[in-house]
Formats: C-alpha cells, structure tokens, sequence
C-alpha cells in the first residue's frame, strides 16, 4: 500500500503577497500584524516541514532572508538567527584557536 502524499502546505493555500508585508515595521524585533498574520499561517505547518523550509531560506542567505515571512520566521529573525548563529561559531573558532595556541 503506498503512503499518502503529505498535505499542502498551508502557505500554499493562501494568497502569497500575505508573506511579503510592505515593510519589516519600525521595530524590527516586533512582527508588525501583517507579518503576524503570515506567522499565524505558518504555525499551522507540520514541524518538519516548517524546519525543512526555515532552513532553505537560512541556507540561501542572504538574498532570501531580506524580505517576507518564511519557515515560520520574519526576515529580522531570520537575521537575528543567523547573527547569533555566526557568533557562536565566531566564538567555538577563537576558543578552538587558543586551546591550539
Ligand atoms: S513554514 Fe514554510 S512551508 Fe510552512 S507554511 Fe510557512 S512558508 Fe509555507
């Protein structure tokens, strides 16, 4: 017996400018409400395939994490995951350095 296809993302069944808000709104720690309705849609996405596709636009930075609401994440936490992402490893590389040194 075969294995269903999964279902639609959700994202797929909405209109797609949802996912692209005019603007990131003044505070960019905050979701400005068009975001959080974006937000609201991807919270409905099965967790593996909200992972698998906040990791697709992490990969294709920058150019994909600019702009809009993708794996569940606006474009400044997206941001904000990949700045505290590179100083960790900044940090891992320094203490690698001086245990060699
Ligand atoms: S997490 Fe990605 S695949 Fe899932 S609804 Fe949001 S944009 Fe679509």
């Amino acid at each position: 017996m075969e294995t269903p296809p999964p279902p639609p993302s959700p994202c797929t069944q909405v209109d797609p400018d949802l996912f692209f808000p005019k603007t990131d709104g003044e505070d960019p720690s905050l979701p400005t409400p068009a975001e959080q309705e974006a937000l609201a849609v991807c919270a409905g996405c099965p967790l593996g395939a909200k992972a698998a596709c906040l990791l697709k636009a992490l990969d294709a930075a920058p150019a994909w994490h600019q702009w809009g609401v993708v794996g569940g994440a606006t474009a400044s936490q997206r941001k904000a995951i990949l700045r505290r992402t590179a100083e960790r490893r900044t940090a891992e590389y320094v203490a690698q350095l001086a245990e060699v040194a």
